[in-house]
């Protein structure tokens, strides 16, 4: 049971106001996408969800906790990054195992959550290899896997899929689909790409300047776009 709740969600860098005030309710076992263009505040406000950030002002709730003073470790959740950096002399298992490695679990359950997490991504005949030896598609998997493994409550993933090609991107779309299905988990996922948002999402959160422009399923947003703004960038005819 995973949710969230932003309420008045403020960040600020110095003079520079980049999220100015966002509500928006999370539930459980939701796919939720933030999109907008580049700049418009997507990953501050993910990275202010996962504690990487610090919010200037309003509140972070998971499961009802206020969360502002919680360390990123203890909030339940993991984030894959666009850059998957992977240590690159360790292999796949390794990588994949290394966090739960650190928080003291024990090597024969470190192999059993690493199996667990290869099954589901198509790992298990890669497990010795290095990073090196791995397509593109192949290690953005070990990077989901390394979330997989650590079982948090709600996954963030930050254009996981944008240094991918078409066709591989394409791909992982169907593969995220479906692990969202196999891992019962909530989910933010945020891009810029509005094809991967109106296939991926749930709801889709359209950002632009810091402000939510409009939260709606991917059928209400193309029907009923609220401006100008979420109709060009969402492709509907209006
Ligand atoms: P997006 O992920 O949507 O492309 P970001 O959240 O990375 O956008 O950035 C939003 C705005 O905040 C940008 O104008 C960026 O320059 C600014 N910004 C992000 N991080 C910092 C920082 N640490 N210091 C100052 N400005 C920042
Ligand atoms: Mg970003």
């Amino acid at each position: 049971m995973a949710t969230l709740q932003l309420k008045n969600v403020i960040k600020e860098f110095g003079d520079t106001h980049v999220i100015k005030g966002v509500d928006l309710e999370v539930k459980d076992r939701e796919f939720v996408v933030f999109v907008g263009p580049s700049g418009c505040g997507k990953s501050t406000l993910l990275r202010m969800i996962a504690g990487l950030e610090s919010a200037s002002d309003g509140d972070i709730v998971i499961d009802g906790k206020r969360m502002n003073n919680i360390g990123p470790a203890e909030r339940g959740l993991a984030m894959v990054f666009q850059s998957y950096a992977l240590y690159p002399h360790m292999t796949v298992e390794d990588n994949m195992g290394f966090s739960l490695r650190l928080a003291g679990v024990s090597k024969a359950e470190r192999k059993e959550k690493v199996l667990d997490a290869a099954r589901i991504l198509q790992l298990e005949n890669l497990l010795d290899r290095k990073p090196k030896a791995l397509s593109g598609g192949q290690r953005q998997r070990v990077a989901i896997g390394r979330a997989i493994v650590r079982n948090p409550s709600i996954f963030l993933f930050d254009e996981p899929l944008s240094n991918l090609d078409a066709a591989l991107r394409v791909q992982m779309r169907v593969e995220l689909a479906r692990l969202h299905e196999e891992l019962d988990a909530t989910m933010i996922y945020v891009t810029h790409d509005q094809i991967e948002a109106m296939t991926m999402a749930d709801k889709i959160v359209v950002l632009q300047g810091g402000v939510v422009e409009q939260v709606g399923s991917p059928m209400e947003l193309y029907h009923h776009p609220r401006n100008r703004f979420v109709a060009g960038f969402i492709g509907s005819p209006t």
